[in-house]
């Protein structure tokens, strides 16, 4: 497996990646552009955009929020430095962590802004995860799904226009656009990206028997799942509505977002430590983000948010390489005992279905098997068993046959999704 020069990711990795000939990541060579940015004149044109939508009696922007630090920053920015009468709006999917509900549950007293919190049925969310998780093998399937539609939908009905989303994933971690793209939000990056190709016609139980998954059915109709049904193309246009980034037009760091806002509005981190990453202030709206639904990530490709966090404090200066290859060492592996019992529970799931479930994702790219073990290069060079396989005979030959056939040239993963685009329906995936 090869792995950045400078930062700790690896080329199979969840996002878009490529090396230039020093062996430096998409994601690395696009944080060196940010350092040579004039953000003065990024904010003064952040100021025209914004102008423009300005509204004398009227919502002038809607900012999707979770309540973590970067919401709060970007209500920050919206009301103290653009001066913007904005609407704030929430998907809430029902796990967040005891500060993350303090957090979400203030902004509209520290900010007295508007703000609506769209929280679906616990019975659905329940079985949203079981589903997610056993098609896709990740149970956060139905946030993604959420954060990107609530949003457009609430944009729709109430007529705002203009939302303001904060920095964009693929871009900021695996430098998928430059800063020059000035990249906007797209029904193609919700549907093909956040989403990975299924709506939520997908998982009700018709789309699963259209799947070929009709053992999957949960229930679900079409009336089940309304907050996850995007707005039509007639409608978007009657509105106009444009999503834009804000870290293209600021510096965007989160380590100076939380001295920020712990400062000015009292945002408070996690006080109790997550299982596979060293840090207490992200993803405090889902306490299963960084436990199980993390844990898929090593499953599936070899790394988790310990990687992730490092990468970023490695472009920001404020680690070293050899410090975040001991992050990886560390946590990137880390079976999260204490969210898994909770996510089991939670979602009614039996231990050893997950076990086998986890298997049937692995990255043939990513993973061996020697000795019943699940086995993979390690970035620090050597080479480690990852426990028990959990797969049945045929199914461990069948994972040994793919493996083989990508050494010889194949990449049957790849070409799976590729097929699964291709069959949907171009209106599907029309740009917002
Ligand atoms: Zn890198």
């Amino acid at each position: 497996m090869k792995y950045c020069s400078r930062c700790v990711y690896p080329a199979a990795s969840a996002m878009p990646l490529s090396f230039n000939e020093d062996g430096v990541c998409t994601g690395c060579q696009v944080a060196d552009q940010r350092r040579l940015i004039d953000w003065d004149s990024r904010l003064a044109q952040f100021h025209r955009v914004v102008d423009e939508y300005r509204c004398g009696n009227d919502y002038d922007i809607l900012i999707p929020v979770s309540g973590g630090k970067d919401s709060y920053y970007q209500v920050h920015l919206a009301t103290k430095v653009l001066n913007l009468k904005p609407l704030l709006v929430t998907y809430h999917a029902n796990n967040f962590v005891p500060e993350g509900e303090y957090n979400l549950q203030r902004m509209r007293e520290v900010f007295d802004c508007d703000h609506l919190i769209l929280r679906p049925g616990e019975g659905m969310l329940k079985k949203m995860n079981r589903l997610g998780f056993r098609l896709q093998g990740d149970m956060n399937w139905h946030s993604h799904c959420g954060i990107f539609t609530v949003p457009i939908q609430v944009a729709v009905r109430y007529n705002v226009p203009l939302i303001l989303w904060g920095e964009h994933g693929f871009m900021d971690l695996a430098g998928m656009y430059s800063y020059d793209d000035f990249v906007e939000f797209t029904a193609k990056f919700r549907l093909e990206h956040a989403m990975r190709g299924y709506d939520w016609d997908d998982l009700t139980d018709e789309g699963l028997t259209r799947l070929g998954r009709p053992e999957l059915a949960e229930g679900l109709e079409e009336k089940d799942l309304k907050w996850a049904q995007y707005p039509s193309d007639d409608e978007l246009d009657a509105v106009g509505v444009r999503g834009i980034y804000t870290s293209n037009f600021v510096p965007w760091d989160s380590n100076r977002h939380v001295e920020l806002v712990m400062k000015e509005y009292g945002w408070r981190p996690s006080v109790e430590p997550f299982e596979r990453t060293y840090r207490r202030f992200s993803s405090l709206d889902d306490r299963h983000d960084v436990g199980v639904h993390d844990y898929l990530k090593f499953v599936k490709f070899g790394y988790g948010r310990a990687s992730d966090h490092s990468c970023h404090d490695i472009r920001e200066g404020q680690l070293s390489r050899s410090e975040g290859i001991e992050h990886v060492r560390r946590l990137d592996h880390v079976k999260p005992v204490k969210d898994l019992a909770r996510w089991l529970e939670y979602a009614e799931f039996d231990a050893d279905e997950f076990d086998h479930t986890c298997d049937s994702f692995r990255d043939p790219r990513v993973w061996n098997i020697k000795g019943g073990k699940w086995v993979k290069a390690n970035i620090w060079g050597t080479e480690s068993d990852y426990g028990d396989v959990c797969l049945s005979a045929a199914e461990t030959a069948a994972f040994i046959e793919r493996r083989d056939q990508l050494k010889e040239g194949g990449d049957g993963q790849r070409n799976d999704l590729k097929r699964k685009r291709n069959e949907r329906a171009p209106e599907a995936i029309a740009a917002l």
